[in-house]
């Protein structure tokens, strides 16, 4: 069953190195890396592990001087395996100096991000953040303003705080210190206007830690402003927490249409690949019709009818397949990825799916026949036996992609 995607908040369009980002555009997945941006050599090759992951955009940390400097080197070896992969600068305190100093990365950087809470306090404030301003004009960058909760501009927050304190049923204060995320955006992106940055060139995040504060915030300001929002629960956490947290914070808000581009902020564990944040903001995409990266594997979650863990390590290793063989797939095979695979654990469920997926296999569940018949596009194709069931339907699995979505190939 193909779901339909939901209606858009209609936005301007803002071009990102190329990235088209607003609601006339599929939604955008970006990530970030955590190297040492200075470490041009391993910046560069974790860059190229989140682009081929399926980043769209990928932003770095730009704190120093040495990071700045790196940009070039980085920005030269992904060009040297083929990758075009827009890079974006994320600022903290020091942006007003490191992009006048470094006018290469100013150049070569795709969009900078401003957080307006860490532009520097007092009279020093509007000026360092109209310098960045600035040089997002001289070399016609975009820009986005990614206020965070937890480097909330403190001026904004004491304003509206006393205002609301003269009020006769003043709110609670989380209401105004959501207030004061959503006005410091909003007024740093009229102020980033009134310095002369085209209205298209404005993003805007304003990133919490609770799902219900994020519903919140986002409803505010897709209310207030046609900005591209960029979308996502910040500090997530790690692991499986990291990744419902997420879900369940994005999915109502992109149900509803806000949302431009997004990013899944999870804690990697310990030496584990980054580019899980990647793979789980494109599941929630895809899980909500939005958009389709990769086939879907549907499988059962097992019952007493499978004792054994053959029925698991199908499921797991047709989806590794899957996975690893979808770039691959994706240049060959124009429109694999609507592709519904089935791997069912017994005859209970097990036809039926099968024949509503493209191609299906239905194993033989505890004490059943030790045969799996696999279906394609409704119909019993073969029934596999014997100890090759797995590599026998990965064969015809890859022999279906083949025939369907080659012949798609030769008509274009
Ligand atoms: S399809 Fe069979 S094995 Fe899978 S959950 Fe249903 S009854 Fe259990």
């Amino acid at each position: 069953m193909t779901l339909s995607a939901p209606v858009r908040r209609t936005t301007v369009t803002a071009d990102v190195g190329g990235v088209l980002i607003g609601s006339g555009h599929p939604v955008v997945v970006q990530s970030m890396t955590n190297t040492d941006t200075a470490n041009a050599e391993a910046t560069a090759l974790q860059v190229a592990q989140l682009a081929r992951a399926g980043s769209e955009l990928v932003r770095v940390t730009v704190n120093t001087r040495e990071a700045a400097a790196a940009l070039p080197e980085i920005v030269s070896r992904l060009a040297e395996v083929g990758l075009q992969v827009p890079i974006v600068g994320d600022f903290h305190y020091n942006g007003h100096i490191l992009l006048r100093e470094f006018p290469e990365a100013a150049r070569l950087l795709a969009k900078y991000r401003i957080n307006p809470g860490n532009v520097g306090a007092g009279q020093h404030h509007d000026a360092n953040f109209a310098t960045m301003i600035e040089v997002a004009k001289e070399y016609g960058k975009p820009v986005r303003i990614g206020v965070n909760w937890g480097s909330l501009d403190q001026q904004v927050l004491a304003r509206l705080m006393d205002e609301n304190a003269r009020k006769g049923s003043p709110k609670s204060g989380t209401d105004v210190m959501i207030d004061a995320m959503v006005v410091s955006a909003l007024e740093s992106a009229e102020y980033a206007e009134q310095l002369g940055l085209a209205h298209d060139k404005i993003l805007i995040s304003v990133k919490v830690s609770s799902a219900p504060e994020l519903w919140q915030v986002y409803r505010q300001l897709a209310a207030r402003c046609d900005y591209p929002l960029h979308l996502g629960l910040t500090e997530a956490g790690m692991g499986m927490k990291g990744i419902v947290a997420s879900s369940v914070a994005l999915a109502p808000l992109l149900t509803e249409g806000i949302g431009d581009t997004i990013r899944v902020s999870l804690t990697p564990e310990p030496g584990a690949s980054r580019k899980l944040e990647v793979e789980v903001a494109q599941q929630i995409l895809q899980s909500l019709g939005i958009r389709q990266f990769l086939p879907q594997v549907t499988s059962c979650p097992g019952c007493g009818r499978t004792t054994s863990v053959f029925f698991q390590e199908l499921a797991q290793k047709i989806q590794d397949y899957i996975r690893d063989t979808m770039p691959a797939w994706k240049a060959r095979y124009p429109g694999v990825e609507e592709m519904q695979v089935a791997v069912m654990g017994c005859i209970v469920n097990g036809p039926g799916e099968s024949k509503h997926a493209n191609i299906g296999i239905s194993l033989p569940g505890t004490g059943e026949d030790p045969r799996a018949p696999v279906y394609q596009d409704g119909k019993l194709l073969t029934t596999l036996k014997g100890p090759r069931i797995a590599e026998d339907f990965q064969d015809l699995l890859e022999q279906y992609v083949e025939r369907r979505y080659g012949a798609a190939a030769a008509n274009v």
